[in-house]
Order: structure tokens, then sequence, then C-alpha cells
């Protein structure tokens, strides 16, 4: 046994099968991820994505983080709504099948119509209609799924990631990409690509914790208690049990097993605060706990706090942020203006060529990931990478020199707000 003293194991080489070459390989199939396949799929780009679990989503359905916000700005009259294209789509979509609607018992915003290009701040989901109606949206893109697959390495020629490496029931395989877009949410291709990226240790502030979310059944529709109402359930944010590097497996662990304890005691807290609540039972915890930061991977471009708060724009903006900074000033800060725009150059990592970051692993500080970490500005940051990468792949251009007019061209096309629909 080839075992060194310091722990270490050579692995023997091996040939691995290759699965295929495809123009676009999407890592992840979260709100970021999926967006991104649906974009180059709809963009003619042939693509794989590859997700660990047998569904879409990532946090908003395998971890029930069943509430869309930052859909409007906030700054009367609230007429600029800046989550257009493939994630309006899908709401739309969940309305229609009774899987949507503004959120009553999260947070406050005024109603609007609830129809393409008049919805509400926010809204509450069935996440299994998500799950539902995401599947059909991204076969109906012509996307190549493979589910049950852990994404392992990279394939690298030089700087440039050429492919991944993945893990599933059928063993060890390669796939072969023109673009890789690494939607993990924990930057995880991008860090095994060598990419630089800044990570907040556990315990240091400021960061965001992360939190079970757990669903409860038997919820009466009048219920004054906080959480994603649904019908007759809720969706309740769960026990955080602190500072954890969601990025380590150990520490991973010791959360999921920290959170899970104490989840019985979180909702008789709820019932004790909220005697309405009496008799309701968890009839779901998220599979995953919710993982709010862990790698932001460093970009051409990093977005600042300043950035978000002075609601700047730039010229190689693809998609509009306005969601409130949640956590860095101890309270809710609502911006005081239309929307700070997000660069291109945020989704393309320093050092490393064929790869394209799309979610929460983005170039950011941490005031700006504050307000850019809602989902619907995931959804249009997908959105622009996917596409990103459909229009590198046709036309032989590296992320890094792609012509960003043409992107933005695609994606004001394709019905996406990049900021165009602003009153100056
Ligand atoms: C507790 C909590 C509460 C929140 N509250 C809200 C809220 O109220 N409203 C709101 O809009 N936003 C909220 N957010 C933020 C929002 O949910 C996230 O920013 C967003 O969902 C991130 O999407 P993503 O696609 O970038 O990443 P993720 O959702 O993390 O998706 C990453 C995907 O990649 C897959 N993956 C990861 N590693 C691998 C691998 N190695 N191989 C294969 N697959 C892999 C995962 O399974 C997952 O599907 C909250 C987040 C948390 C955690």
């Amino acid at each position: 046994m080839d075992i060194t003293m310091d722990k270490k194991y050579a692995e023997p080489a091996k040939e691995l099968n290759v699965y295929g070459a495809f123009d676009v390989i999407v890592v992840g199939g979260g709100v970021a991820g999926w967006s991104a396949a649906v974009a180059a799929g709809r963009a003619g780009a042939d693509v794989l994505i590859i997700e660990r679990f047998p569904f879409f989503g990532g946090t908003a359905t395998a971890s029930l983080m069943a509430n869309i916000v930052g859909i409007r700005n906030q700054v009367k009259p609230n007429d600029l709504q800046v989550m257009r294209g493939i994630g309006e789509e899908l709401v739309l979509e969940l309305i229609a099948i009774g899987g949507a609607e503004k959120s009553r018992n999260a947070y406050e915003s005024e109603q609007r119509s609830d129809r393409r290009g008049d919805l509400s701040y926010n809204y509450a989901f069935d996440t299994e209609k998500f799950k539902y109606v995401a599947l059909k949206t991204a076969l109906g893109a012509g996307v190549k799924i493979l589910f049950h697959t852990w994404f392992s390495d990279v394939i690298k020629q030089g700087d440039k990631v050429t492919g991944v490496i993945f893990e599933n029931k059928s063993g060890r395989q390669a796939a072969f990409g023109k673009v890789v877009v690494d939607a993990s949410g924990d930057g995880d291709v991008a860090y095994r690509a060598g990419a630089p990226f800044w990570q907040t240790k556990a315990a240091e502030a400021p960061r965001l914790n992360d939190g079970l979310m757990y669903k409860v059944a038997g919820v009466p529709a009048d219920t004054k208690a906080p959480g994603c109402l649904q019908g007759n359930t809720i969706v309740f944010w769960g026990p955080s049990p602190g500072a954890h590097n969601g990025a380590d497996a150990d520490e991973l662990t010791r959360e999921e097993i920290d959170a899970r304890l104490a989840v019985y005691d979180d909702l008789n807290a709820k019932i004790e605060a909220n005697p309405e609540l009496k008799g309701a039972q968890i009839v779901d915890t998220g599979v995953l706990i919710g993982i709010r930061q862990t790698r932001f991977i460093t970009g051409e471009y990093a977005l600042s706090g300043d950035d978000v708060l002075e609601g700047r724009t730039f010229p190689d903006s693809v998609a509009v942020g306005v969601n409130p900074v949640i956590h860095s000033f101890g309270y809710r800060r609502f911006l005081t203006h239309t929307g700070y725009d997000i660069p291109y150059r945020c989704l393309v990592p320093k050092t490393v060529d064929g790869l394209l970051v799309a979610g929460r692993c983005m170039s950011s500080d941490q005031i700006a990931y504050e307000s850019w970490r809602a989902m619907a500005h995931i959804f249009a940051i997908g959105e622009a990478a996917g596409t990103a990468a459909a229009l590198c792949a046709k036309d032989g251009a590296e992320p890094r020199r792609l012509d960003v007019k043409k992107l933005q061209t695609a994606l004001i096309a394709a019905g996406a707000e990049i900021g165009q629909s602003r009153k100056m």
C-alpha cells in the first residue's frame, strides 16, 4: 500500500471512458446552472449539464429555499422589473400551474399584476412544481442532462479548461467542452482549475451563515409566522448552527448534524410564538443545509459594496441587481436607486481560460454579494453565462475576449434585462 507518512495516497493513473464532446458543459444545476444550460441550449449550443441531485434548483429545491426575491426594484414607483428572460418565464409558468404566488409572510412588498413585466418583488413557490417546470424547460431547450453525477476534476491544456472529470454509477468518466460554466455554487471547477479565489473562514465576520430550511404541514392559511406559505404548508428558515465552511467535508457534516438535531426545538419555539401552529408537523427538511457562501472566484472585475450602494452602471452590464444588502450593516439596507449593473467581467475568472463562473461563486466582495445573491439576480447571471458560453463556443472565442456587445444584443433579444429599460 502506497501511503506516505504525511497521509497522502498516490492514486494509480488509469484510462477513463470519454462520455462525449460538447460545445458547453455546465457543472451544477442550481438556479444559475439551470438558467445557463437553458440559455446555451436555446442559443443553439450542444450542452451537457451535470448535477449531483436528480433534479434542478440546488438551494431553491434541495435546500427548500422557496422564495425568490429581488425581481423588481424597491424605489418608488418600483417600475423596473430586473428579473426578465428565463427567470420570469419560470415564475409565470409556476403561477399558471398554481405553483407560485406573491410571498405573503416573507417580506412586505406591493402586489403587482402577476403578468409579464409586472411581477412583484418576490414570490414563494412550490419546490416540487419548480423541479417539474425546470426539468421540462431544460429538456425543451435540448439540454443533455446527467443527474446523480459528481464533478470531481478538470481537464486542462496549459491555462485552459478543456473538459471535466466526473463520477456516477457508471464510473469515473471524462467529457470535453469548448467552454465550461462553473455553477457549482462553491466554485468547485474554478478551484480545481487553480483559479484565484477568496473565502471567509468559519467564525470570521462578516459572512452569511448557513441554515436548514424545513417544511411544515397543517398550517392555517392566516398564520402570521414568517415563512414561505404555500397552501397549508409553510417553509421556515430553520436552525443556523453558526459559521462553518460548506466547502469542507468535515465542517459541512458537523453543520448538518448540529442543524438536524436542533430542528424540533426550532419548530417548538415557533409554535410557542405562534400558537395557531399547534399540531403542525415537519414533513420535509432540505436534503442539503442551505449554504449561503463559500468560495468567491476572483474575476476580471470584483463587484464591490460601493458599486451596489451607489447604483453604478458598467458598459459590459449583463444583469441588474436591486436587492437590499441583508447583513453587513446589521439590518436590511435597502438601495436608494433603481439598480446597479452586474458586469460580464465578474463571470470571467482571472488566469484560467475556457471557463465562466455563474451564481453564488461569482467575483465580488462581501457587501455586494449580500445583495446580488438573491435568486432573481442569480437567474439573470446564469442566463448571461450560458448565452456567453454558447457565443464563445460558436465563434471559437475565449470568454475573456468575447465581444460583449454581441452578448448584450443576444441577451436583450432573448428578453433579458441588462439595464436597457432603466429610466436615467
Ligand atoms: C438559508 C438560505 C436562505 C436564503 N434566502 C433567500 C431568499 O429568501 N430569497 C432569495 O432569493 N434567495 C435566498 N437565498 C440565496 C439563494 O438561494 C442562493 O443565492 C441561490 O439559490 C444560489 O444559486 P446557485 O445556483 O448559485 O447555487 P446553488 O443553489 O448552490 O447550486 C449549485 C448546484 O451545483 C450542484 N453541485 C455542487 N457541487 C457539485 C459537484 N461537485 N458536482 C455536481 N453538482 C454539484 C448542487 O447540487 C447545486 O444544484 C438563500 C440562501 C440560503 C442558503
